[in-house]
């Protein structure tokens, strides 16, 4: 792990610099992970946020971190009324983690505002750089967590949320600057952003695919999560005739091919449902299964697909459980809506890749982003550039230098256009 801070040298050719910060970042890694692991509060992110706000600082922008533990720069504009254009992302990452998913958004944004300084380019709105507090899911089972905190959605309730060691969240966030008893000090006021670009990787492969460089996200999908609870009767496996078992494991088995089922319904729906989760009980290979829960995911751009996802979900754990005689019994755990891209920020955003002389393409974000949040405070954008063979939250998360600096010029062009752009 690297110990000294080394902001890249600022004679470095841009897209040399931006690689050569990512590449820095990424050797502040949890030394008993796998890949590049920096999980929110681990020690490994609290070092490698204050090598984010030396790199800010180095920049010339303003640093403050807020009650919510968000990392924030700072670049003065001509208007100082006007209210602020907000570019980042995050820099924890999941377990296993790569280096590029919401790395890039933070180490672009830095390099834009830097940009600007070197070329005397004064902005009419102030710019805002974020680094945002754990996006990812953490030990408290609440991602997003600075974006919330700014949207006024980390609330009292969630800060008593505790791991499995019994430390609050509120807790954590003292280890990181936070100040959980002024959360509210962090939330922004409604309307207070010009708006808010994020530049990410796809972590999908539509990019790659279609042999495009740059891709405008046209929405975040919402995302619905339920849990599915069968209970049956745990009996012997070598005496209890097949016509006399109330079988758990089998009704879970009808119930995750109904679910397929329904993700594969609408052809061209962008929509797609998952059991990625099961327990079993007792899980023994004598035993016939008494209990089976499992959690079900729908994820679409679309809330009325999302909707009727919910009750053929409903349908099919009723028909099984009437079928089986078991009971089965469903509670949702999230069902968060799908957040459309601003559409002339989408328009901006597109004019200002064409301005690079690259096709844009047109596609949804089938993973979630901070940027969801954002949207609730003013109009939202997001840039992807494109993930090699669509693999992220894995050690062999990859993009192309080259893809990395087209990214972050497309950022720069879209900050410049969207600065003069009334929205
Ligand atoms: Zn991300």
């Amino acid at each position: 792990m690297a110990s000294e801070v080394s902001p890249a040298a600022p004679s470095r050719p841009f897209s040399d610099r931006v690689w050569a910060n990512l590449m820095m970042l990424a050797e502040y890694a949890e030394p008993d992970q796998p890949g590049w692991t920096r999980r929110v509060f681990s020690p490994a992110y609290l070092e490698s946020r204050q090598v984010v706000a030396d790199l800010m600082e180095a920049t010339g922008l303003e640093v403050t971190r807020d009650a919510a533990g968000n990392l924030l720069g700072q670049l003065a504009g001509a208007e100082p009324d006007l209210p602020a254009l907000v570019i980042g992302s995050h820099t924890d990452t999941v377990a296993g983690g790569g280096r590029f998913d919401g790395m890039v958004g933070v180490v672009a944004a830095i390099e834009v505002a830097r940009r600007l300084r070197a070329e005397g380019t004064r902005l009419r709105h102030p710019l805002r750089v974020v680094d945002f507090l754990g996006e990812e899911p953490n030990r408290f089972g609440l991602s997003c967590l600075g974006s919330r905190a700014v949207t006024g959605h980390l609330d009292p309730a969630h800060l008593q949320l505790r791991d499995a060691s019994g430390l609050t969240l509120g807790e954590a966030l003292v280890g990181v600057g936070g100040q959980p008893e002024a959360i509210q000090s962090a939330r922004w006021k409604a309307n207070s952003i010009h708006g808010y670009i994020e530049l990410h990787v796809e972590q999908g492969a539509r990019l790659e695919e279609t042999g495009r460089r740059l891709g405008v996200v046209s929405g975040i999908v919402g995302i619905h999560r339920v849990r599915v609870e069968l209970v049956g009767r745990p009996d012997h496996a070598g005496t209890t005739p097949m016509g006399s078992r109330l079988d758990a494991m089998q009704a879970a088995a009808q119930v995750i091919l109904g679910i397929d089922r329904i993700g594969r319904r609408q052809e061209g729906a962008e929509g797609v449902a998952t059991v990625g989760q099961i327990a079993v009980e007792p899980n023994s290979p004598n035993v016939v299964a008494s209990r089976a829960t499992l959690v079900a995911e729908l994820r679409s751009l679309d809330a009325e697909w999302l909707a009727q996802g919910d009750q053929q979900v409903a349908a099919q754990v009723a028909q099984v459980a009437s079928e089986t005689g078991l009971v089965g019994e469903l509670s949702w755990l999230s069902q968060e809506a799908p957040v459309a891209c601003h559409p002339t920020l989408r328009r901006l955003l597109a004019q200002a890749v064409r301005e690079l002389g690259v096709d844009p393409v047109e596609l949804a974000s089938g993973a979630s982003h901070d940027a969801a949040h954002l949207a609730g405070l003013g109009p939202m954008g997001m840039l992807f550039i494109p993930s090699r063979g669509g693999r992220s939250h894995c050690p062999e998360e990859w993009t192309d230098p080259e893809q990395v600096a087209l990214g972050t010029a497309a950022l720069l062009r879209a900050v410049q256009v969207v600065d003069r752009a009334q929205l």
